[in-house]
């Protein structure tokens, strides 16, 4: 079997760090983490914070929520640099990459129904039925046959996953005409010079994916790094779709202190009343080695 080991590809490179919401409903606690691990661990390293927009999936968008998230972000004390990147502005990009990889004979057409992909068990390899040209298809990734990536997360550890057995032939566009978040994100971390992403454990599963495509691609892989999703005191994921936690927009400070010490960071009870003392604090005490496995704080929750 294959197994791909990323190289990190230039530790010389100065650190940029990334926050990439998807406009899909303001931060909750679970995001506000997400943000704040991925803010912290730039800082601490004296890097650059940049945020991009993940506005490619319009019917999942609520109207305001970027201009709100943003708020939010400026509201917690949480400046990034530079300018958001939208990705709606960038689909020339994403469709000169999958010509590119559909020239290569890397990526493929595909027409098939939900149905046919239940009966392959939800995993979907090539190669596919010829399908209708004047109907529109999904452009999947043909993964080769022995595909296994291993990564070492900077906070979970070594990872490894099968894709080709777990995943088959991801989805890079799909029928409706819309790019799907793997490509997009792949590209962009890219484009941007994106050397460390930090961010929530509902996305591990996905890091193999985005590896195995930079490696089609011929792009640089980032360092890895995933924070235990938050659940709130129930046990209950917290997500744009569950959202049990939405943050109390009148306690900043209160919900900077609860995301810091959510991290692990042993945030004394002196009264810090205003973001930005609770931030440097936290950039000052910064420790990868604190955060919690994934599976640890799951559990014991
Ligand atoms: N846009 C994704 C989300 O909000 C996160 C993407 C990423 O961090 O790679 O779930």
């Amino acid at each position: 079997m294959m197994t791909n080991s990323p190289s990190y590809s230039y530790p010389h490179h100065p650190y940029i760090g990334r926050f990439a919401p998807s406009p899909s409903g303001p931060l909750h606690f679970g995001s506000l983490v997400s943000a704040l691990a991925s803010y912290l661990d730039a800082k601490a390293h004296h890097g650059k914070w940049l945020v991009r927009m993940e506005d490619i999936d319009p019917p999942r968008e609520i109207d305001g929520a970027a201009a709100t998230i943003l708020q939010q972000l400026q509201q917690h004390g949480l400046y990034w640099d530079g300018d958001v990147l939208h990705q709606s502005q960038r689909s020339k990009a994403y469709l000169t990459v999958l010509e590119k990889l559909k020239q290569s004979n890397l990526a493929y057409p595909c027409q098939c129904s939900r149905q046919q992909l239940k009966e392959k068990g939800g995993v979907h390899n090539h190669p596919c039925l010829p399908g209708n040209p004047a109907k529109p298809s999904a452009i999947r990734l043909a993964i080769s046959n022995d595909a296994k990536v291993e990564f070492k997360d900077l906070f979970q550890g070594q990872q490894q996953q099968d894709i080709k057995y777990l995943v088959g032939d991801m989805v890079l566009y799909r029928k409706d005409g819309l790019f799907a978040y793997q490509l997009a994100v792949v590209i962009d971390d890219a484009f941007q010079n994106i050397t460390h992403v930090i961010r929530g454990s509902d996305l591990l599963d996905s890091t193999p994916r985005q590896i195995y495509l930079q490696q089609q691609l011929a792009l640089h892989t980032p360092l890895y790094g995933h924070i235990p999703i938050a659940i709130n005191s129930t046990g209950h994921k917290l997500s744009k779709q569950n959202l049990a936690t939405p943050i109390n927009y009148d306690t900043p400070a209160m919900n900077v202190a609860t995301a810091i010490r959510w991290l692990g960071l042993p945030l004394p009870k002196l009264h810090h009343n205003n973001c930005n003392d609770l931030l440097a604090w936290a950039i000052q005490h910064w420790q990868r080695g604190l955060i919690p496995p994934v599976m640890e704080r799951l559990a014991s929750s």
